[in-house]
């Protein structure tokens, strides 16, 4: 199977770095729990909505993001099995793209340059399977599209979703392996 995964919000912790920037900028630290089912334009003062949504225009705004849990393993698996293809609509933020890639090459070494696919419109780009977290990537594609949990899609209701990395257990028969904290409890 070909199976093409998102960047932010589904490898990339890019929420995370919306909440830090924030509180550098603003003093208040908000958490993923507070802007469940939201985005943090949608809690934070209105005259600094601008300057939020700027964020990820900025450069290193996507340098060092965290690396969402168990995706690094279980890509790895999956790399195994299937054709992966990292997908990320990287023209809409100038700056991104070498922060992407340099993540790319530290947290997911074994996705090839071949294998990575920087665009914009994602609709273009066929496949069995899309994994993302955005309705406007999800509703064009022509495969089957899962949703990725993230704080701003969990009222998405017409799409097969993933929780996290470990369901791809399930979703795609993976057998994963304990991480070595789980094996000694
Ligand atoms: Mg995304």
């Amino acid at each position: 199977m070909r199976i093409l995964i998102d960047m932010d919000d589904v490898i990339a912790d890019a929420s995370e770095r919306f909440l830090e920037w924030y509180e550098r900028d603003f003093g208040v630290r908000y958490t993923k729990a507070d802007i469940h089912g939201k985005r943090l334009y949608d809690i934070i003062p209105a005259e600094q909505v601008q300057i939020v949504k700027s964020y990820p225009h900025q450069p290193g705004f996507f340098k060092d993001l965290p690396v969402i849990e168990n995706a690094k393993e279980t890509i790895e698996a999956l790399n195994n099995l299937h054709e992966i293809y990292i997908v990320s609509a990287a023209m809409e933020f100038k700056h991104s793209f070498l922060d992407k890639y340099e993540w790319l090459d530290k947290h997911f070494p074994f996705i090839h340059w071949k294998r990575r696919i920087f665009c914009g419109d994602k609709h273009l780009i066929k496949a069995d399977i899309l994994i993302d977290d955005h309705d406007f990537n999800l509703s064009v594609f022509t495969g089957r599209p899962i949703v990725f949990s993230a704080p701003h899609n969990i009222h998405y209701t017409e799409y097969e979703r993933m929780e996290n990395w470990l369901d791809a257990e399930k979703i795609f028969g993976l057998s994963l392996n304990p991480s070595p904290k789980e094996r000694d409890l």
